[in-house]
């Protein structure tokens, strides 16, 4: 049977097991520091009360037909990748899907440190997100609007200081939405720190280190090296779009039908459905910013984590 290694439990990781299993027989090999799976799109349901932190959190050890390698991947070696126990997990594809890398210290992109932050905006009169940077972690919308409908009381605010052109068509969308729930958005800095205000710098994200190095096909996500691919957030960074999950979505659905076509049939074969008829990079930013003009994202959301939950992770 044909071995694909999978590096990243997160979004994209496991998207694409579970699409690849739909498809066709494989033995599928996680590589994934964590022992859990965190649903990390879903953060702010947890901040709108819709479900609880631990409910984003699926323990890995509930897989039956994926095998879960409990350690590091530290560099790429033809079809092996090094792990940092000093052993290898080599398979006939390797599908690199290791998020991206964070810089700055509010910490929102794990279940744990969002919930302390939470903890942090509970008590704050005003919450306020400052982003000044280039490529910002994606979310901080979305908490602030959770927030702001849970304690409609607290002032909520965002502060649009600098970001790249790439996040303006996603965030436009949104910017009407916000208003409406009393969020408020500027392009200036806040005035000055209250004693009971919270003011949260919005972190940045980059490529992560293990994509350091690889170009990308944009059509097919196939990196320079044969059968390796590269998905999720580092890989939709390369292709200069934003970070999100529908991206990783898009990204796993395309690499599972092109692997288990070739896995079965000895061909490449993909059939359109709602996430792999975004064929490139640029078909993708028009339906995502359809998508965002039209939805309403925790709604969205909680169909997203339903489906997730009953169908996606129970499933591997
Ligand atoms: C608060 C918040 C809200 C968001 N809301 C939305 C939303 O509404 N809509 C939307 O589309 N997107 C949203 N996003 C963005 C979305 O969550 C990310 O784009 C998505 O999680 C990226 O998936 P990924 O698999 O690439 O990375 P991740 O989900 O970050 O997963 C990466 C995985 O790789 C593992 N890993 C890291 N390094 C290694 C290594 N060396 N070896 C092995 N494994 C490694 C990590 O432990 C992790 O499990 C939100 C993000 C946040 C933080």
């Amino acid at each position: 049977m044909r071995r694909v290694v999978v590096v990243g439990g997160g979004i994209a990781g496991i998207y694409f097991a579970y699409r690849l299993l739909q498809a066709t027989e494989a033995e599928v090999l996680l590589v994934e520091p964590k022992p859990v799976h965190e649903f990390v799109i879903g953060i702010p349901m947890a901040y709108g009360g819709l479900v609880d932190f631990k409910d984003l959190i699926f323990p890995l050890t509930q897989m039956r037909r994926v095998k879960h390698v409990w350690d590091h991947a530290v560099a790429l070696d033809g079809g092996c990748v090094r792990l940092s126990s000093s052993q290898s997990a080599c398979g006939d594809y390797v599908v690199l899907a290791p998020g991206s890398y964070k810089l700055g210290t509010a910490e929102y992109w794990s279940v744990e440190g969002s919930e302390k932050l939470y903890g942090l905006m509970k008590k704050a009169k005003a919450v306020r997100f400052v982003v000044s940077e280039f490529t910002p972690v994606i979310g901080f919308q979305e908490m602030a609007y959770a927030v702001k409908t849970r304690f409609p009381d607290k002032e909520v605010s965002i502060h649009l200081v600098y970001v790249s052109d790439d996040y303006q068509f996603l965030l436009e969308p949104w910017k009407a939405k916000a208003k409406e729930a009393g969020v408020e958005v500027t392009d200036d800095p806040p005035s000055h720190k209250a004693v009971d205000e919270l003011h949260i710098s919005v972190p940045a994200v980059r490529p992560h280190p293990l994509a350091a190095g690889l170009d990308l096909r944009p059509e097919t996500l196939e990196t320079q090296y044969d059968r390796v691919y590269l998905i999720g957030d580092s890989a939709l960074l390369k292709l200069g779009l934003p970070p999100i999950g529908w991206g990783s979505l898009w990204q796993a659905s395309i690499v599972a039908q092109a692997i288990a076509s070739e896995i079965s049939r000895g061909y490449i074969d993909i059939s359109p459905d709602e996430w792999s008829s975004q064929t490139d990079a640029d078909s993708f930013k028009r339906w995502l910013t359809y998508r965002m003009v039209t939805g309403t994202p925790l709604v969205h959301l909680k169909g997203l984590y339903h489906i997730w939950a009953r169908d996606v992770v129970s499933s591997l």
